[in-house]
């Protein structure tokens, strides 16, 4: 849908408190107390719905991402939008731009609670085949842009560690990605715990972290003089788009938030066959959460 014809469909509040209503309730109203299913929009109250029951008021926007907002409706659907149109991503910059909000850090907060609502509560493991590796990348400090980290000393590099499922003909399925601590043991083990399910068979480098996997079968390839994107091909290409996704969309990635660009990249690859459904896939996941406050995500350190 172009940005017209979205504008279009929801030209004022109304329309979007029409439609929160109809993903959160797809069979008609059902109070969060009492189950009740008979209720009606308030008209006095904006965006409120009173159980004929119980006399419960339930907000329409109640545990999503616009809750608590003062940004009106039609602001948050059109950034979600552009959010999930936008196959490459958008940066706060952009989408202050977009938007035409008058701070960078109103648009920056709207990305970051986007952002959290992009991991799906109910996602399951990776299963089958799975290849498994770790990568680094610059990260950019607070003053400067982005560097080589040729002897600059405040340029350093963020480890990361990836898992792509295969399909039975070698293809990429799903991915995860984590900011990765250091290649201990507990740490490689825990990611993979975390991301693949038991039973499935991983394949990564010789790594001696992968060797205490439990439940799940390890099969390391040697890497010795064998290059690792030879071995493990679609890991390291997964690791190469999501370098050119952060650099070219985001100019680097700060360290404080690097889990939460991780999880933005997941999400647009795991949906990359699904377009259309982007929209209303935010929309939903974000009714799941719970409030989050600016607070929330400038004390969130890795
Ligand atoms: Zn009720």
């Amino acid at each position: 849908m172009s940005r017209a014809a979205f504008a279009k469909r929801f030209p004022e509040d109304r329309a979007c408190a029409l439609h929160l209503a109809a993903v959160r309730w797809p069979n008609g109203f059902v109070c969060p107390a009492c189950g009740g299913v008979k209720g009606w929009g308030l008209s006095g109250k904006k965006f409120t719905w009173e159980c004929a029951k119980c006399g419960r008021q339930t907000s329409v926007t109640a545990g999503t991402v616009m809750h608590r907002s003062k940004l009106p409706l039609t602001t948050w659907f059109m950034a979600i939008h552009l959010v999930s149109s936008h196959s490459n991503g958008i940066s706060a910059l952009q989408l202050q731009a977009q938007l035409g909000l008058g701070s960078y850090k109103t648009a920056w907060l709207m990305l970051q609670k986007l952002r959290r609502a992009m991991v799906d509560p109910h996602r399951s493991q990776l299963a089958d085949l799975v290849e498994a590796d770790e990568t680094e990348i610059p990260y950019r400090t607070k003053d400067d842009p982005i560097g080589g980290g040729q002897g600059r000393s405040h340029v350093g590099k963020l480890l990361i560690i990836g898992a792509v499922e295969l399909s039975e003909d070698g293809k990429p399925r799903r991915i995860r990605l984590e900011p990765l601590k250091d290649f201990t043991a507990a740490s490689v083990t825990g990611f993979v715990e975390r991301a693949v399910a038991p039973g499935a068979i991983v394949i990564s480098d010789g790594l001696a972290s992968y060797k205490g996997i439990q439940g799940r079968r390890h099969r390391p390839k040697v890497v010795g003089s064998m290059a690792a994107h030879v071995l493990l091909p679609w890991i390291h290409r997964v690791f190469a788009n999501f370098k050119r996704w952060a650099m070219g969309t985001f100019h680097g990635v700060r360290k404080v938030h690097l889990h939460r660009y991780l999880d933005e990249f997941v999400y647009r690859w795991n949906r990359r066959r699904h377009v259309l459904a982007a929209f209303d896939t935010l929309l939903g996941l974000a009714m799941e959460l719970q409030h989050a406050s600016y607070r929330d995500f400038v004390a969130q350190q890795v």
